[in-house]
Order: structure tokens, then C-alpha cells, then sequence
């Protein structure tokens, strides 16, 4: 029985995964330019340099597929990747490692690891300068300073999140953050609190699968979740079975909701809520304390959007209206021709109300394609692609074996099928073929000890452990 228990575990995993694959394929190939074929000339005769400055979903895609393109040998440029870290970072995996649902190598793998083979080097520093006259930009590491030339540049530096009113209100935007948060959760755990009262802020994505993760991970007897939103629904930007599936997930878990109320913070753990006059409570969602004035909390998490990187105007590039670097349809930064810009910090003009521009890493990723290959063109002498944006669908996750999956807008996968599905997606989208294999390997080998201790009827853990 065991055997069968691994067996039928590790072929669901598989098929998972699979399925996962071929969906992403095949939506890949519709939205990605053509494979382009041998570089013929690279800029005057002489190797290139191609400086991607952030290793997150925009510059490591395209360093990997910059690397993967086939430029012949004399001509096969100096790839460099620049990051302020050391580590890639999943960012949609962020709640599962705080949950204690995977591992940090797992979410965070190291670029010195992931880029072995690729030909693509990396250097840890932080971005201080650019300058586009000279085609040089300044990058402060652990041994001070060093400037690096270009011939092209891919700019990849992300978001920032919006900036909590109040000292000591934690964020949940970096891996540093995830991590804060759970050292912070099992030292309130360990201290004996009867209850561990968390309030997030932000009734969107972030809010929604953290504020449910964090509930169920709690569970009712150790933790009480409070989740307040501005708006008259949750996740007002979402597809209508997603924002269903959300408020579904939320009673489930027993997070309170607190919807319509801006939040004042009066110190690190006690929030004012004051009604938002201009919007009307949706009767269909239950707001169990719609009249409490005051939340006392042991940690309050803002999870109020992103915000345009301060770094982005600090580099004197053409901005958009939105605060982003203005970006032409092929993604070159607005008169520069061997600058480009990608991913959250970007806007490709003109904006309008698509989701071409939104803060994601569909976006970012799919970016990734058109800028490698606009690269490769732009040295190459080829012309450059057009940006074209495919959403395939959107996923939240509201625990272990618990997501939804919204695919064209069209239906919506719910429960233990949605979090399968959501893990294939996630594992076909990380990087590099051994780092996929490895934690594929990881993930199946879990889902089998746990399908075997149920078939064993052992108790094992049945709930994630922070
Ligand atoms: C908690 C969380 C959950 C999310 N969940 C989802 C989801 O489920 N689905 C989805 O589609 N999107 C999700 N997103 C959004 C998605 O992760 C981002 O839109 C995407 O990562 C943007 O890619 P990017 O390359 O622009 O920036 P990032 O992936 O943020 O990468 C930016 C990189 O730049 C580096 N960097 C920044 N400043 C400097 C500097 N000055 N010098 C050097 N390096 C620097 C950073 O270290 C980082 O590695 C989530 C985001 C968060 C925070």
C-alpha cells in the first residue's frame, strides 16, 4: 500500500506538472517573438556588453534567454546580471515559505547556482548610477564601488511597496520580509500569548492569500486574523471567480473582514479604521466587525500595493505618468535606443486601461521574451518586436491544498486541483532546468510522505508549521 500511495502520488505530481507545462507552452508560443536565428554581426565587429541590471522575474529571464540565444563565437557577447542580492527570488512563493510550506532554497535559489553553464556573470551590488552618455553605470558592492560599461542595457529593478504611515508596521515585499514575519510569528508563538492577533492591510492579492495562509497556519485556537480593505469588495481588480473564490477562502479560514475603512495606525499595533464615506458595503460579503473603531495587534502587515521605484527617478530616465521609465512598444527606454526597460519598474506607452503594463510577472516574464529578442535585434541589425501581452489567467493561494485558478476569465479551479495546478504553473516558471528538476524532486518526494502517512493512517503534521 505504501508503494502505491508514493507511486500514485509522485504520478500526480508528474501529470501536474506536466499539464502545467503544456499549458504555459503553449501559451508562451503565442505570446513570445520567433526563436531568432544566428547572430550574422554583432555591434562593429567586437563582442558586446549586455548589462541586466535585476536578477528578479524580468533580468534573470532575459540574461537566461539572452544566454540561450545562438550567437556565434567571436560575436557572442558578454552577458553581466546585476543584483543588490545574492539570490533570485520567487516572490509569488513568499507566503508559503513564511507558512513554513517550503523551503527558503526552494523560493530563493543563488545566482552563482542557477547560472552555472550559462555563460552569464553575475555581480552583487546595488545600482547607484547611470550614465547614458558614456554608457556606464555605477554599482556600490561589499568592495566598494565599481563602474561597468555597456553597449546595451536591460533595467529589470521591480517595485517598492507602498510605504506604511507607522514605525514598526512590517511590509511583505522581499524575502527579508517573509522571513521577518515568520521569525516574528514563532517568537509571539513561543512567548505562551494565548492569541496572536495579526492585522494585514490591503484587501488585494498580497492581503488575501496572506491574511488566509496565516489563519490556517495559525488556526483559530493560536491566532486571530483581521483583514481591512479600502474598497466595498475584495480584490476589486480581479477576475469575478477569483474575487468569489476569495471571499469563500476568507470565511473558511476565519479571518475577520473588514471591508471599506481606511486604516490610521496609532503606533505599530493599534489601528483606528475610519469609514470610507463615497463607497457602499457589498451586503453579500459578512464584515463581522464593520463597527469596531479600534484593532489592537501584535503585528500589523501593510499590504497596500506597490509603489514606482525612488530609484527610478533618481536615474534621470523619461518617466511615464504613472512615475514608471516610459518605454517605446518594443520596450527601448523613450530616447535612449540602448537602454530598455522591463517588469514593474516599466510602463510602455501609450499606457491605456490593458493589462499589458500591470505590476506582475506575466508581465514581466512575457516582457522578458520581447526584450531579449529586441536585444538580439538591436545588435544583430533585425528589427525589433513589438510588445504583445497574452494574460492566460490569474492564481491565488489560500493554503497548502488550497488555490484558485482563473484561466481567460473564463472558470475557475478551486481546492486541492487549484493548489496542484498552481504548483505546476510555479515549477514550470522556475528557473533553469536543474533548479525545476530539483525542487520538482522535492515537492513530489513531500507529496508523497504525506499521501503515504494518510494511506498509513500515521499522524503526521496535517496543517504547515511556522
Ligand atoms: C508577495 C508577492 C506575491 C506576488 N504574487 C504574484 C503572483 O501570484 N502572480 C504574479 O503574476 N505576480 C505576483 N507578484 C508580482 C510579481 O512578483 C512582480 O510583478 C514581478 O516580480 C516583477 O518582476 P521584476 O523583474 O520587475 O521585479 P522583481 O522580480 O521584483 O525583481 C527586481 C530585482 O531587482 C533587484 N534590485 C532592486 N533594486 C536594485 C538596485 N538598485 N540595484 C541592484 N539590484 C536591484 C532586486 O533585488 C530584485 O532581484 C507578487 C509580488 C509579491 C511581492
Amino acid at each position: 500500500m505504501l508503494g502505491g500511495g508514493l507511486l500514485a502520488s509522485v504520478a500526480c505530481a508528474m501529470l501536474a506538472v506536466c499539464s502545467g507545462a503544456r499549458l504555459a507552452a503553449s501559451r508562451a508560443a503565442r505570446a513570445a517573438p520567433c526563436r531568432p536565428r544566428a547572430l550574422v554581426s554583432a555591434a562593429a565587429g567586437s563582442d558586446a556588453n549586455i548589462c541586466i541590471v535585476g536578477g528578479g522575474f524580468g533580468g534573470l529571464n532575459t540574461a537566461l534567454k539572452l544566454a540561450a540565444l545562438p550567437w556565434e563565437g567571436a560575436q557572442r557577447p558578454k552577458i553581466t546580471l546585476i543584483d543588490r542580492s545574492d539570490r533570485h527570488v520567487f516572490l509569488p512563493m513568499l507566503y508559503d515559505l513564511t507558512c513554513g510550506d517550503v523551503s527558503e532554497w526552494e523560493v530563493a535559489p543563488r545566482f552563482d547556482e542557477l547560472l552555472v553553464g550559462t555563460g552569464v556573470e553575475h555581480v552583487q551590488g546595488e545600482l547607484v548610477a547611470l550614465d547614458t552618455g558614456t554608457r556606464e553605470l555605477t554599482v556600490r558592492g561589499a568592495e566598494g564601488r565599481q563602474t561597468l560599461a555597456y553597449d546595451k542595457l536591460v533595467l529589470a529593478l521591480g517595485a517598492q511597496p507602498v510605504k506604511p504611515p507607522a514605525k514598526g508596521t512590517m511590509t511583505f515585499r522581499t524575502l527579508d520580509d517573509a522571513l521577518a514575519l515568520r521569525f516574528k510569528l514563532r517568537a509571539l508563538l513561543a512567548s505562551g500569548a494565548p492569541l496572536v492577533r495579526v492585522l494585514v492591510v490591503g484587501a488585494s492579492y498580497s492581503g488575501i492569500e496572506l491574511s488566509t495562509q496565516l489563519a490556517r497556519t495559525l488556526g483559530p485556537r493560536r491566532g486571530l486574523v483581521t483583514l481591512v480593505g479600502r474598497a466595498d469588495a475584495v480584490l476589486k481588480s480581479g477576475a469575478k471567480g477569483s474575487q468569489e473564490a476569495s471571499v469563500e477562502a476568507l470565511r473558511a479560514a476565519g479571518v475577520e473582514l473588514i471591508l471599506n475603512r481606511d486604516v490610521e495606525l496609532d503606533g505599530p499595533s493599534r489601528a483606528r479604521l475610519v469609514e470610507v464615506r463615497s463607497a457602499t458595503t457589498d451586503a453579500d460579503v459578512p464584515s463581522a466587525a464593520a463597527a469596531a473603531e479600534y484593532v489592537d495587534a501584535d503585528l500589523v502587515v501593510w499590504c497596500a500595493g506597490s509603489a514606482p521605484l525612488s530609484r527610478a527617478a533618481e536615474l534621470r530616465l523619461p518617466l511615464a505618468v504613472d512615475g514608471r521609465i516610459a518605454t517605446t512598444s518594443t520596450l527601448g527606454v523613450r530616447d535612449l535606443p540602448d537602454v530598455f526597460a522591463i517588469g514593474d519598474m516599466a510602463a510602455c506607452e501609450p499606457l491605456g486601461e490593458s493589462d499589458a503594463n500591470a505590476q506582475n510577472a506575466q508581465v514581466a516574464v512575457q516582457q522578458a521574451e520581447y526584450a531579449s529578442y529586441n536585444v538580439w535585434a538591436a545588435l544583430s541589425g533585425k528589427e525589433p518586436m513589438p510588445y504583445r501581452y497574452l494574460k492566460a489567467g490569474e492564481m491565488l493561494a489560500f493554503g497548502p491544498t488550497d488555490a484558485s485558478v482563473n484561466a481567460f476569465n473564463m472558470f475557475n479551479i478551486g481546492g486541492l486541483p487549484g493548489a496542484t495546478i498552481r504548483r505546476a504553473a510555479y515549477l514550470y516558471r522556475m528557473p533553469t532546468g536543474a533548479h525545476k528538476a530539483k525542487v520538482g524532486f522535492s515537492w513530489a518526494f513531500d507529496a508523497a510522505l504525506r499521501s503515504a502517512d494518510a494511506v498509513l493512517g500515521r499522524a503526521r503534521k496535517t496543517q504547515s508549521t511556522i
